[in-house]
Formats: structure tokens, sequence, C-alpha cells
């Protein structure tokens, strides 16, 4: 039981690929699966993504939503893959794409020359370029995405999850009361007798509901600070670190960042914890890219392949 309780509050980000451009030292194109509450969100799909998936023991029947950032090819290569798997695999829910206006047509494309028809649905949802917006929400989280500076129209993604019930105090909570009783308790009500006097007041019985929790996906984009009042406070925050400072040129003539970029931007945000990916070919040890990121902001991370990253409840 207990088991249950805890899984159903789960706020984990596992990663599956956490290179740039060019796959390298075993290290796979952009993709992440982030699970909230039981939901399971592929953000980015590169290619060899539903090997990963697959290494790391992910059901694929579980992701119903896939979000992609940007359409170079290091960021959506595995979908192809992965819609021909899940079709294999006899999948019957339906997939909910979210890319940028083309991204349907790539996948059609392809279909239509293999002369192949899922046995699910695909439903495409065309991101608007330059937007801050919702684009997916159900009773407990949020998905908005947010304006990234890149070649391409580049969005990341902002996953919240919504206010939670406050939580009644079981130490405090009297016998007898009615399922209605406590239900309302959870809702911020106060408990009632039959005549509508109040018999407990909400405040005596309940706690403050566990604290919603965020995070941010920012990849791919130059260092822009556009990015701060959107970001503010997140818990934890993946900003893309391509390069090291010494490669500050190179980062703003390909519209990526450096570690001590992405880290400016954890620091001036004010964000909890700091993910750090995307790494350029050119680095086989990343602990250059690790220590420039702290030497700014002190709580930052490798987010390399199979690593998981929890936020706690
Ligand atoms: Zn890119």
């Amino acid at each position: 039981m207990f088991y249950t309780f805890q899984r159903r509050l789960s706020f984990k980000i596992t990663i599956l690929g956490s290179s740039g451009a060019l796959p390298a030292y075993g290290r796979f194109p952009s993709s992440q699966l982030v699970e909230i509450q039981n939901r399971h969100f592929l953000v980015d799909c590169g290619e060899g993504a539903q090997m990963q998936l697959m290494k790391f023991g992910v059901n694929f029947h579980r992701i119903n939503h896939i979000f992609i950032s940007h359409l170079h090819g290091d960021h959506y290569l595995g979908m192809m893959g992965l819609i021909f798997t899940m079709h294999l695999l006899r999948r019957t829910n339906d997939l909910h794409i979210y890319a940028a206006r083309g991204m349907d047509e790539i996948i059609t494309t392809h279909l239509r020359h293999s002369m192949s028809a899922p046995n699910f649905r695909i439903v495409f949802h065309a991101l608007i370029p330059g937007t801050n917006e919702i684009i997916f929400e159900d009773n407990v989280v949020t998905v908005e995405t947010v304006p990234l500076i890149h070649k391409l129209p580049t969005l990341g993604f902002i996953f919240r999850e919504k206010t939670k019930p406050r939580r009644i105090d079981k130490t405090k909570l009297p016998e007898g009361l009615r399922i209605l009783q406590l239900a309302g308790l959870k809702r911020g009500d106060d408990v009632l007798d039959d005549d509508g006097n109040i018999l407990y007041r909400n405040v005596d019985l309940t706690l403050e509901p566990r604290k919603a929790r965020t995070y941010a996906y920012c990849s791919d984009t130059a260092y822009t600070e556009t990015l701060l009042a959107h970001l503010a406070n997140i818990d934890m925050l993946y900003h893309e670190a391509t390069f090291t400072d010494d490669e500050e040129d190179k980062a703003s003539i390909t519209l990526h960042s450096t570690a001590r970029q992405a880290a400016t931007i954890a620091r001036k945000a004010n964000v909890k914890q700091l993910l750090l990916g995307h790494f350029s070919a050119r680095y086989r040890d990343l602990e250059p890219i690790l220590t420039e990121a702290k030497s700014v902001f002190e709580n930052a991370h490798l987010a390399v392949e199979g690593s998981v990253f929890t936020i706690s409840d």
C-alpha cells in the first residue's frame, strides 16, 4: 500500500540521451523520460531513444505524450523507430505528439512509403513558434512551452504540478466522520452537522498541501535572460551546456550555451537544481563542463544516460 502511494506521487526524470548533434563516446542524442504521478512523458526523441527506453525498462505503452523541442535531427530522429515498435507491440492507445509543423508530414511520409498504418491513432499537436502557452493539462499537471533562441523555431517545456489538496492530519481526525465529510475536508471545507453548523474547522484537522513541483527542459538555446521570468524558482532545470567557456564564440555562432551560461541562468532564476546536457562530441571527459557550472551554481549535475533525478514530494 505504501509503495503504491509513493509511486503515485513520483516526479522523476530519466536521462535517455545527453549528446549534442553527434553521438559520441556511448552517449545518445537528446531524449528524456519525465514521470509525474504515474504519467509518462517523452521529451525529445533522438535516434536510439527506443533502445534506451528498453535498456532502462520503460514500458512503451505508458508513453502517451511526446514533446519535441525542434526539428534538428538529434531531437527527433528516434520517432519513426519508436512508432514502428509501438505498432509491432500492438499499441492501441492514442499517441499525442507535440512538435513544430512538419513533424506530422515527416511521420505520414514514412508511413505512406512503407505502406504501414499503425494500430493506434497519432494525434498531432502543432506548436506555435515563439509562444509561452499551456499545451497539455490534466487534473495533476500542466505542460507549457517557453521560447528558446536557436537556428530553428525551438521551444522548451515546463512541467508544473497543480496545487495539491490539503492533507488530512490523521493524528487529529475524530472518529465517525462520513466519506463525504472527509472528501470535503480534502477540498478545504469545514465539517458541518446536518443543520449546517460547523462541527470542526478545516484548519484544525488538515495540514498544508504538499508543494507543487516543477521541471523545465531547455534545449537547444543560446544564452537568453528572457528565460528568467519563466524559470523563476523552478525545482529542477535542464539547460543545455554544449560547450565550455573557452568555446563561447562557437556557442554564440551555433546558438548554443556554455556550462557557465547554463549555470548563470540557474543562479539568476533561483532554481533549486540544474541538470546539464547536450554535450558536444569534442568532450570525452565531461568533468570540465561540470566543474565550470559548479563554479557559478553549486547544485549542478551531469544529465548522462541512465541517471535518474527525483524531485521529492
Ligand atoms: Zn538544435
